[in-house]
């Protein structure tokens, strides 16, 4: 069988762009280290290897967990670069470093091959609904050519600049997610402490100068909002890991070029420090619970 987009990397996002895709009209051929994150994916064509699902695709996206994986999956002994025909377009949304991605695009243009770095955001609401947010790096008329592909699970396609902008863009954004959301979460824990309901607290931030996404679409107070993951004892959503992982991508960015980023530096050790209290794979909005000093099983 046959498809012209083939995805890689079927988690809490990857499981979800595919589906918009499948919704859009869109016959995906999947693959993750998972074989039942393939199988689950009804209306996609499910495979084994990284050759079988690149086999006949033009266009490739990639959502995996971080630069590392990235790198393997494309540039490695078994990597894409080596199977997919000349001239296709490779995209990667997962959020790795700027350097990673351009050091895949230079490897992708000595073989032919057109590459764009796509990182999302949005979080799985976003994912869910089809409504991301695409920040892409590298050539401008690759980013148009693919943009009809990335409405099918997305709301607005940014072209940044080169290839590396698109991480650029998109750390920038995770910085200020990840600062904004322990603020939200401390101010929260402090309110209730001192007795004030959260959502009222909640409602009151959301209208004045304190709101941010942390606090009008994912707040980490359970029992705020529904559907979010702190609904759901924080499972699912964005991980601690992945959040902390970005932290400190925003650091050696900025390391690079001497630029000061002193909360953000402080939210990731502290996303960090969580990590060692076993909080590892929990929703990153779980700062809350961690401020609050409960125990998250
Ligand atoms: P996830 O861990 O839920 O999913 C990653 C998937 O990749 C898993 O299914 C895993 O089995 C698979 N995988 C790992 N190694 C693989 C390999 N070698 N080959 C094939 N598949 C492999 O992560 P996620 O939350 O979906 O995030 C994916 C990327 O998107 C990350 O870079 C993350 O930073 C970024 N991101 C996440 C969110 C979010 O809210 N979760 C939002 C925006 C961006």
């Amino acid at each position: 069988q046959n498809s012209n987009i083939a995805f890689i990397g079927l988690g809490q996002m990857g499981a979800r762009m595919v589906n918009n895709l499948i919704k859009n009209g869109e016959k995906p051929k999947v693959y993750d280290v998972v074989p039942e994150a393939a199988k689950s994916l009804k209306g996609a064509i499910p495979c084994s290897s990284l050759e079988e699902v690149v086999d006949g695709s033009k266009i490739v996206i990639t959502m995996l967990p971080n630069g590392k994986i990235v790198k393997d999956t494309i540039l490695g002994e078994q990597g894409i670069l080596k199977r997919v025909a000349k001239n296709s377009l490779v995209l990667d949304c997962s959020t790795i470093g700027p350097q990673v991605a351009q050091e895949v695009f230079n490897a992708a243009q000595e073989s032919n091959v057109r590459f764009l770095d796509a990182p999302v955001s949005g979080g799985v609401v976003g994912a869910q609904a089809g409504t991301l947010c695409f920040m892409v790096g590298g050539a401008k008329k690759d980013c148009d050519e693919v943009e009809p592909i990335l409405l099918h699970m997305g709301k607005k396609v940014l072209h940044c600049g080169k290839p590396g902008a698109g991480q650029i863009t998109k750390l920038c954004n995770n910085l200020i997610l990840g600062v904004t959301m322990i603020g939200t979460a401390e101010a929260m824990n402090l309110g209730v402490k001192l007795g004030i309901d959260p959502k009222l607290l909640t409602d009151v931030v959301n209208i004045s100068t304190g709101r941010s996404w942390s606090s009008d679409t994912y707040n980490p107070v359970p029992g705020v909002m529904e559907n979010v993951p702190s609904a759901n004892n924080y499972e699912g959503g964005f991980s601690v890991e992945l959040i902390a992982k970005d932290l400190g991508l925003a650091g050696d960015a900025a390391l690079g070029i001497n630029a000061p980023i002193p909360l953000a530096a402080m939210s990731h050790q502290l996303f960090r420090t969580m990590i060692t209290y076993g909080l590892a794979k929990k929703d990153f909005s779980v700062i809350y619970k961690y401020l609050e000093g409960a125990k998250v099983q």
